[in-house]
């Protein structure tokens, strides 16, 4: 019998008051896994009243105290490493190498947010007049939900979720609708965390789910992550209804290669960054503007680089590029080549029509590379989400940066050079908030914030680290008068 998925809201399992259902399903095989709620205003607004209601007693417990659950939720998540990649190669189609390495991004978060009780402290100054000191402290804001998308069923909720509960706060996740089941079973392992009732909420669902969040008066600070259309959506909307929102969006990252930059470990970092997770990142490269005579060097060893990369069922050893989340993507992706080919752009390497034996209903599409593409064309500008990129030659690298800033988006950027000049000029110049040097993802860890920059970021204050803890706490001024003559009188 299929299953169907649960919410788990106030400590405890419950099906969801909307009976419309979504198959889950397994992107390399077609095959359903199980099925997930439309969701509901209903399902938030008990959500949000139970995380409210254990929000005094949670806010009232020291951080110190806080802290212990999120230790216990780094060893869960840790002992369980493999059994979670597992679920989540299933219904994403990452390799299971991907999915291992984002559950480590996770816990990088846990362990951060570990330190809450000295990220907590703030400045005092003493003596701002005669007798009168002034201090600030940071307090949790109240209940908060993350709303995140299909390409990182685990990181992603924990670029928030450990700093928000450790600061005070309770919380809900709502999850991708196309990748409930691993969030579900990492929250199955938290029930032997013994939180308080209400401290941590899952609500499965979609459009309706997340309008719900954005209204609902208990929530007061949303983060979100998927697409720009809908990150600035949900901005406009969660703002207009009195509430913190970050919103990261979509991209289109470039990466510049110099004619003097290392051959070998360019090629191999840049076919890495463009193709893992079938270049459903957010931080993969996706256009690479080979600067001079690079395009001579460096064209040709990344077409045949990208050409050999192994396709297939993530869970089998030695795969490097599972499936695309959707039969739906797949095709968007098929048109976007296409159109890449109407518009007068030269293919290099096609990947449709890739055939993988044991899994002809898989969504496989093969490395893709274009070269001569009009930078005003739509496969330049559009964020295409799957194993395409763009190889172009420019003269300069001022004409490199100049293309970079131009883009709407500007979540990173990296340059491959030995030339610390170069290196230099690109990360000042760059308008991008994540710049690689000789690095190909730019992936900040926990201590940092994840940067995003233009149309890739919505809001103020970034996920992770301070960033995060600053997003979910106020700050509280306290401006205190105690005369010496008070105490006497005792
Ligand atoms: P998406 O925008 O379709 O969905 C993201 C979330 O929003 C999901 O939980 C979904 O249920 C919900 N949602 C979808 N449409 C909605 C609507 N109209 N109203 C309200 N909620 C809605 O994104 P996706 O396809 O799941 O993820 C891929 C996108 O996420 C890409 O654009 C990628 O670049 C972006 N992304 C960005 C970052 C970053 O750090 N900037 C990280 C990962 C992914």
């Amino acid at each position: 019998m299929t299953r169907i998925l649960k919410n788990y809201i106030n400590g405890q399992w419950c099906e969801s008051s909307e009976e419309r259902l979504r198959d889950v399903i397994n992107p390399a095989t077609g095959h359903s896994l199980a099925r997930v709620p439309a969701g509901s205003k209903e399902d938030i607004a008990f959500a949000a009243e139970s995380a409210h209601r254990a929000w005094w007693s949670w806010r009232n417990t020291p951080a110190s105290l806080r802290v212990q659950y999120l230790f216990r939720m780094k060893q869960i998540i840790e002992t369980h490493t493999d059994e979670i990649a597992e679920i989540c190669t299933g219904e994403c189609g990452k390799t299971f190498a991907e999915s291992k390495a984002e559950i480590v991004r996770a816990i990088e978060n846990i362990e951060v947010a570990c330190g809450i009780p000295k990220l907590l402290q703030s400045d005092f100054s003493e003596d701002i007049a005669p007798g009168i000191d002034e201090f600030y402290i940071r307090q949790p804001i109240g209940v908060g939900a993350s709303v995140s998308p299909f390409n990182f069923p685990v990181m992603i909720a924990f670029w928030f979720l450990p700093y928000a509960i450790a600061c005070g706060n309770t919380y809900i996740v709502k999850p991708s609708g196309k990748v409930p089941l691993t969030m579900t079973r990492i929250f199955e392992l938290f029930e032997d965390l013994n939180l308080p009732a209400g401290v941590l909420n899952l609500v499965h669902g979609g459009r309706a789910t997340v309008d719900a969040i954005l209204e609902d008066p208990h929530i007061k600070a949303v983060s979100f992550v998927g697409s720009t259309s809908v990150a600035k959506y949900l901005y406009q909307t969660g703002t207009a209804h009195g509430k913190r929102v970050q919103a990261l969006g979509g991209a289109k990252n470039t990466v510049v290669i110099m004619p003097d930059a290392d051959i070998d470990t360019t090629v191999k970092i840049i076919t890495d960054s463009a193709y893992g997770c079938a270049g459903q990142r957010c931080l993969a490269a996706a256009i690479v503007l080979t600067v001079g005579k690079a395009g001579e060097i460096f064209t040709e060893k990344i077409v045949r680089a990208s050409g050999e990369k192994k396709v297939g069922n993530g869970m089998i050893p030695g795969i490097e590029i599972g499936p695309v989340i959707t039969r739906e993507s797949k095709e968007r992706i098929e048109k976007l080549i296409q159109k890449g080919v109407d518009d007068g752009a030269t293919l290099l390497l096609d990947g449709r029509n890739i055939k993988i034996t044991g899994c002809e209903d898989g969504n496989f599409i093969g490395p893709t590379i274009f070269a001569n593409v009009d930078s005003e064309s739509e496969i330049y500008n559009t964020e295409i989400f799957g194993p395409v990129i763009i190889i172009n030659n420019v003269d300069s690298l001022e004409d490199a940066i100049k293309l970079i800033n131009q883009s709407r988006y500007g979540n990173a950027a990296s340059i491959f050079t030995s030339s610390g000049a170069a290196a230099r000029k690109f990360r000042h110049d760059t308008m991008a908030g994540n710049i690689g040097i000789n690095i190909g993802i730019a992936a900040p860890m926990a201590f940092f914030p994840f940067s995003g920059w233009k149309e890739s970021f919505f809001g103020d204050l970034h996920g992770q680290s301070m960033h995060a803890v600053e997003f979910y706490t106020q700050t509280k001024v306290v401006i205190e008068r105690w005369h010496e003559e008070w105490t006497r009188k005792f």
